[in-house]
């Protein structure tokens, strides 16, 4: 009865780090099937998508974990595979695995760097994008959520990261249009400053600070005084991929408590 119900989600980097906050992957993986859908929850650690399967289940939802490094364009097409074969269809995809370590302005930044950061982040939404599209347009059907970052319009010195996630806007809009006329939507998420593994421990740990310490700092710049949390991602991931957003697409969508508008 939900707003979600009979759909089939498939989820990248829903893992759950250990010991840390929610992850933007993992929220929307537990709200898209508090809201009736059958998810797929894929990361690239195994334990890490079985615990938030384990999660899900505890609810009374349904999921499966896999294992696929999204960055192999034959592990992103087992994606699609496994959805088929285990449920028939595929209502929905986020596109939420990303990376930000070892990113640095363009002076200093490596060509290992660089590669890797732009085959995670935006090489691999396209991989997935690519191998679940024929099947959302038989089913003539389905939506694309990219998350993406207020750092692709707005930048914050980490040149890699930022150009991926630039580059993410604009194959969301590219896909929004070449697969309007069958029914697929694809539209993107810009999170701002999410209280994450990815930007509380992961850099707190690089500068040498508390991170606590980097939490205050980190909420002073935003509007709104405080970060928002992997919910406040899934809430909006969750519209766009609803029947309510049938005639959205191509969207680019600020999450980021107004920090965006100054
Ligand atoms: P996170 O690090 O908590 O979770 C990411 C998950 O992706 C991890 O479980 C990791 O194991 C998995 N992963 C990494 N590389 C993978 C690969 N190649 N294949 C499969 N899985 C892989 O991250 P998060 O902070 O929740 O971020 C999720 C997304 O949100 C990222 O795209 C990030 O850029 C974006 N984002 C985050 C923030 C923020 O402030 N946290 C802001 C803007 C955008």
């Amino acid at each position: 009865s939900g707003r979600l119900a009979g759909k089939v989600a498939v989820v990248t980097g829903a893992g759950q780090t250990p010991g840390s906050t929610i992850g933007n992957g993992k929220a929307c993986a537990m709200l898209f099937a508090r809201a009736g859908a059958s998810v797929i929850c894929v990361d690239r650690e195994l334990e890490r998508a079985d615990a938030t399967v384990a999660a899900i289940r505890e609810e009374g939802g349904d999921a499966l974990a896999l294992a696929a490094n999204v960055a192999k364009a034959d592990e992103a097409e087992n994606i699609a595979r496994l959805a088929l074969e285990t449920h028939g269809r595929i209502d929905a995809l986020v596109n939420n695995v990303g990376i930000g370590a070892g990113d640095a302005p363009a002076k200093h930044l490596t060509e290992e760097a660089f590669d890797r950061i732009m085959a995670v982040n935006f090489k691999s939404a396209w991989l997935v994008t690519k191998a679940c599209l024929p099947i959302m347009e038989t089913q003539g059907a389905g939506a694309i959520v990219n998350i993406s970052s207020l750092a692709s319009i707005a930048g914050h010195h980490m040149m890699a990261y930022e150009t991926s996630k630039a580059a993410m806007n604009r194959m969301t809009e590219a896909v929004a249009l070449s697969s309007a006329r069958k029914g697929v939507r694809c539209n993107a998420i810009l999170p701002g400053l999410i209280d994450t593994p990815m930007a509380i421990e992961g850099i707190s740990e690089r500068r040498g600070i508390s991170p606590e310490a980097l939490r205050e700092e980190r909420s002073a710049m935003v509007p709104m005084g405080h970060m928002g949390t992997g919910w406040d991602t899934a809430h909006a991931a969750l519209f766009l991929v609803s029947e309510e957003a049938n005639f959205v697409s191509g969207v680019l969508l600020r999450v980021d408590g107004g920090q965006g508008a100054r």
